[in-house]
Parts: structure tokens; sequence; C-alpha cells
């Protein structure tokens, strides 16, 4: 396949696996499930199922700080609570239960856009502070608002379309989409599982409000958005814990647990980007991150079946199950060239960088030359160096990674940019080619 179409492919898999997983998928399975005439599901046990959700989000939302799930649990339970005292989700009311209805379908979706831009920061100090007030205003609105004697403001009642047949009001339909766009812009940009939980927990939302919300299906459609903000908690400090976050790789862990799985026979490469240090101390350290970023996506296409993993700050490791050494050996220099071939625009002197420094693992002296750079534009380029073992009948995986390691070692002695194979092997190699001469 062409390196081009190749790079689409991988890009479009992963954004198409950050859209749909695993908002998406619950969300089918509860369109399925909630289909009329399919279950009956008794009313008390969606009320259990309703409560055990948003109790569970919130306290996940709690515990791993994340504080837009967190306030889309108290919008959503808000909103909902203050739909069913006022009129029972009554799809046809009138008067307040419908004017209460037409604020909650606008606050939520509206509330949606705020959060998307927000940044997390614990759920303490200042944002707190923000989406309390933003809660209480919206609050106040509706106990002002909703009243016999008050008329809703006509900004709920504007019309686009003429021949329109929904509950939700017209600009409340295009809050949600315009929500709905903004999470999906952020799934594609940053692929993280919570704008998914958003993005799927926000149209559970508005198919409940479609539902009445009230009622068994509204209520259910509700439960399924907050089942949907827990999992996604989940689903994010699974990917914290398995995925690098800066280059987007699984990390050292996802590695730990691929080798538990192994089984001989199999090939293990090391990759380490040469001198890199160098470009740290020319370049900044912003640029040194975009360059193992760019790195990484090259070496997340390697070709033979491989399995990428950062194993360290600018350390790779590329796992081939089911593969030996010479199987992969080509795979890896048509890698190595792809990466000399390449070159990475960068840019200095500003602070791009918002990913974890977790892995950082620079000197001193490397912060203050970033921190004196004159802002710059250009093109670079890198070189990798490469070790290559395979498994042997008895040996452990930490053997064959030692063995990796001493080939990378060799590569870096003899000049860089080099793939060296692991001695054991090279024997092996020149016995066969010996033995192919002689019969030949
Ligand atoms: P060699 O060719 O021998 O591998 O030389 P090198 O300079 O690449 O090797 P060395 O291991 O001395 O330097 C690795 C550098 O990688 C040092 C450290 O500052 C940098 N580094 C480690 N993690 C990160 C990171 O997350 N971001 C950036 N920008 N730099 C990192
Ligand atoms: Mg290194
Ligand atoms: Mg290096």
């Amino acid at each position: 396949m062409e390196p081009k179409a190749r790079l689409m492919e991988f890009w479009i898999r992963r954004a198409l696996k950050s859209i749909f997983l695993p908002g998406g998928v619950l969300l089918l399975g509860a369109l399925l499930l909630l289909k009329p005439g399919l279950m009956a599901f008794p009313p008390l046990g969606i009320s259990f199922f309703y409560y055990a959700v948003f109790v569970a989000a919130a306290l996940l939302a709690w515990r791993f700080h994340s504080t837009r799930i967190l306030f889309c649990v108290v919008a959503l339970l808000l909103g909902h609570h203050a739909i069913v005292s006022f009129g029972q989700g009554q799809l046809n009311a009138s008067g307040v239960a419908r004017a209460v209805f037409e604020l909650v379908a606008f606050f939520i979706p509206l509330d949606f856009i705020l959060l998307t831009w927000f940044p997390e920061r614990g759920t303490e100090g200042r944002t707190l502070f923000w989406f309390l007030l933003l809660l209480l205003i919206e609050s106040m609105l509706v106990a002002v608002i909703a009243r016999p004697d008050q008329t809703p403001p006509g900004i709920l009642h504007g019309r686009l379309i003429h021949d329109y047949h929904l509950h939700l009001t017209q600009p409340s339909l295009l809050l949600f989409i315009l929500a709905a766009g903004l999470l999906l812009y952020r799934i594609v940009e940053h692929h993280k599982p919570i704008d998914n939980g958003m993005l799927w927990a926000l149209l559970a939302t508005g198919l409940g409000l479609e539902s009445g919300a009230a009622g068994r299906i509204g209520t259910a459609y509700f439960g399924v958005a907050g089942f949907i903000l827990a999992s996604c908690i989940i689903e994010n400090s699974y990917s914290l814990a398995y995925q690098d976050e800066l280059t987007g790789l699984n990390s050292r862990r996802a590695f730990n647990d691929a080798l538990l799985r192994l089984k001989h026979p199999f090939a293990i490469a090391v990759v380490d980007i040469d001198h890199f240090k160098n470009i740290n101390d020319n370049y900044g350290h912003d640029t040194g991150d975009q360059v193992l970023r760019l790195v990484a996506s090259k070496l997340a296409r390697v070709s033979g079946g491989g399995q990428t993993f950062r194993v360290g700050g600018e350390e790779f490791t590329i796992l081939f199950p089911a593969r030996t050494a010479s199987d992969t050996a080509d795979h890896l220099e048509l890698l190595r060239l792809n990466i000399e071939g390449a070159s990475f625009r960068f840019r200095t002197g500003h602070e791009r960088r918002k990913a974890s420094r977790e892995s950082d693992r620079r000197a001193p002296s490397t912060r203050r030359s970033r921190e004196s750079l004159p802002r710059a534009s250009g093109m670079l380029s890198v070189t990798v160096s490469i070790g290559l073992a395979e498994s042997q009948p008895k040996a452990r995986a930490d053997e064959v990674i030692e063995e990796a390691d001493k080939a990378l070692y060799r590569a870096k002695r003899g000049g860089r940019n080099k793939l060296e194979i692991a001695l054991v092997q090279r024997k092996v190699k020149r016995m066969v080619k010996t033995r192919k001469s002689v019969q030949s």
C-alpha cells in the first residue's frame, strides 16, 4: 500500500475508534434495548439503574478529578429533576411544565458547549466556582421564567423550519447540533474518551428529552447518559495507564502486559532516536516533543505486523508476534529509511505543548536553553537506530530485549542511523547463508 494511503487509513481508523468507542456502542445498545415493544423494563428497575449510574458517575468524576464530567452529571440530574417535578414529563404539557421543559432543553446543550472548551483543572478552585455560578443562574432563570404569569422569552421559540414536528424547540435543537459538532471536532483532534462520553451522553439526553424526559423511556435515556459518562471516565483512566499521552502510542505498561502474552517465536526491535538531546538543546523542548510525536506516528505505521510502544523518553519498542528477525528486518529497514527521508516542520519560541511531561527526563540545562530560544520555524530531520532480536525456544522475553539492546548499542557505536540484528541471529543467518551457498 502507498505510504500516503496507509497514513490515511491509520488516521481514519484512529478517528473512527475515538468517535464510536465506548459511547457510540453503548448508546446503540441502549437504542436496541429500549426499542418499543422489545423488552418491558419495570419502572422500579429503571429508577434503580438511573440513580445507580448517576451516583457512580459522580463518584468516579470526583475521584478522577474530572470537572467536566462532574458538571455534566450535575446539569443532567438538575435538568431532569426540574422537568419531572414541574410537569411529570408529559410530552404535550403546556404552561409552566412546557416552559420548564423548553428551558432545560435549552440549558443542557448550552452547558455542554461551555464545558467542551473547558480544560480539566480538578474539582477545586475557579472552575468549580464558575460552573456552580452558571448552574445557580440557570436554576434561578427556570424558577423566575417558569411561572404561570410569565411568558417564556422569544429566543426559546425562534423558528427556521416551518414543517417541524419535534418536541425540542428549534433553538434547542440548534444548540444540540452545535454542541455535538464541537465535541466531534475535539474528538477527531485530541482523541480523548471524556469528549467521546460527553458527545454520546448529549445524544442520549436529546433522545430522553424527545421522549418526554420523565416516564420510563425518558428516564432510561437519562440513565444511559449517566452510564456513558461513567464509562468514559473508566475508559479515560484505562487510556491514561495504557497509552502514552504525548504520542498516543501504547505505553510501557501496555508493553509489559503484551510481553506476558507473547509466545515463541517473536521478534523485538528497540528503536532510539539519534542525538535527540541535541534537538532539545538547539530547538527547544517543545520542538523535541513535536519531533517525538512525528517519529511516533511513523513508528506506529510499521508494516509486517509490528506493534509499537513508547517505553521511555525517546525510546520505542516494536513487537512482532509470531515473526522471526529475518521476517521483520526488511520492514524495519523501510521504517528507518522512511524516518531518515522525512523532514518535520517545527516551530519554537512559544509554548505549544499541553500534553503531560511525565516522561520528561531532560536535564536542567536543557530547560534553560529552551527558555532563551528565539521564535523560529523551519524544517528538521532525524534518524533512528534500531536493535533487533528474536526469541529462542526457551529464552525469556527480557533476554530477547537484552539482546535487542545490545544490538542497538552496536548500531549507535557503528555510526547510528542503522539497523543491527542480535549476534545470535546473525550467526544463524550466516550459517543458513553458508549452507545455501554450499548446496548451490
Ligand atoms: P543517542 O544518539 O546516543 O541516543 O543520543 P541522545 O541524545 O538521543 O541520547 P540521550 O539518551 O542522552 O538523550 C535522550 C534525551 O531525550 C534526553 C532527554 O532530555 C530527552 N527526552 C526524554 N524524554 C523527553 C520528552 O518527553 N520530550 C522531549 N522533548 N525530550 C525528552
Ligand atoms: Mg535514549
Ligand atoms: Mg537517543
